[in-house]
C-alpha cells in the first residue's frame, strides 16, 4: 500500500475521499495541519494541482489536491472560486445567491469538482475534472448534503441535490463524476509503482 496525502485537514473531506475510493491499494491519509496552502489560482484545476504539489513537496509523498464550487451562468461565474467565501454562512451565501438572481430568466448552474494527483516530488501526475449542471431554484429545498445543495436543482431528476439520497448525488455529482474519473488512473499508477 503506497500513501496518498488528502491535500485538505477536513474529516469529512477524508470520509468521503475513502468512500470514492474504495476498493484502491491507496492508503489515505490526511494533510499535516502544519502545511498552510495558498488557494492563488484562477481555475478550479490549478487550485486543485496547487495543493497537491504543495503537500507532495512538504511531506516527500504521493498527494491529491481538489477545488469545488458552483457556477452561475447569470452571474457570469460567481460564486465560482469564491463559493466557500461567498458570505459568512452557507445560509447568507444561499441567499446571496438568490438575491442577486432575483430579477433572473436564466437560471443555469454548474458545479465543478477538479482533481490533481502530485508525486512526491511535487510533479502533477494526473488530473480529472467533473462538472454537474443544473438551475438554481427560487427558493430552498431539501435537508441533505451541504453548501449549495438546497438551491441547486437537477431537472431531470425532479430534485435538488438535498433532496437526494446520498448515494444518487455521490453518482451524479461533479465530484461523484471527478473521482469516477480519477479512479481507474490512480489504479494503474498504483500497479506501476508497485511494478517498479
Ligand atoms: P471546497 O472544494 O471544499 O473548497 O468547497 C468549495 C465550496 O463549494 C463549498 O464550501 C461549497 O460552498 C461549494 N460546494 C462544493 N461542492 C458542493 C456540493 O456538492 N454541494 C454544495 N456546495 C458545494
Amino acid at each position: 500500500m503506497t500513501t496518498l496525502v488528502i491535500a485538505t485537514s477536513s474529516a469529512h473531506k477524508l470520509r468521503e475521499m475513502q468512500t470514492y475510493l474504495t476498493d484502491t491499494e491507496w492508503e489515505l491519509v490526511l494533510k499535516p495541519d502544519s502545511i498552510e496552502v495558498e488557494e492563488t489560482g484562477t481555475t478550479f484545476m490549478e487550485n486543485a494541482q496547487l495543493k497537491a504539489t504543495q503537500v507532495a513537496a512538504a511531506t516527500g509523498q504521493w498527494a491529491i489536491g481538489d477545488d469545488s464550487g458552483m457556477a452561475v451562468e447569470a452571474l457570469d461565474g460567481a460564486p465560482g472560486l469564491y463559493s466557500a467565501r461567498y458570505a459568512p454562512t452557507v445560509k447568507e451565501a444561499i441567499d446571496r445567491v438568490l438575491g442577486e438572481m432575483a430579477d433572473q430568466t436564466n437560471r443555469r448552474a454548474k458545479f465543478i469538482c477538479a482533481l490533481a494527483v502530485a508525486d512526491p516530488s511535487g510533479a502533477i501526475v494526473l488530473q480529472a475534472e467533473g462538472v454537474c449542471e443544473g438551475v438554481v431554484l427560487t427558493a430552498p429545498r431539501g435537508t441533505g448534503g451541504f453548501g449549495y445543495d438546497p438551491i441547486f436543482y437537477l431537472p431531470a431528476q425532479q430534485m435538488t441535490f438535498a433532496e437526494m439520497p446520498a448515494e444518487r448525488k455521490h453518482q451524479l455529482s461533479h465530484r461523484g463524476l471527478a473521482f469516477a474519473a480519477m479512479l481507474p488512473q490512480l489504479r494503474s499508477l498504483h500497479q506501476e509503482i508497485d511494478r517498479a
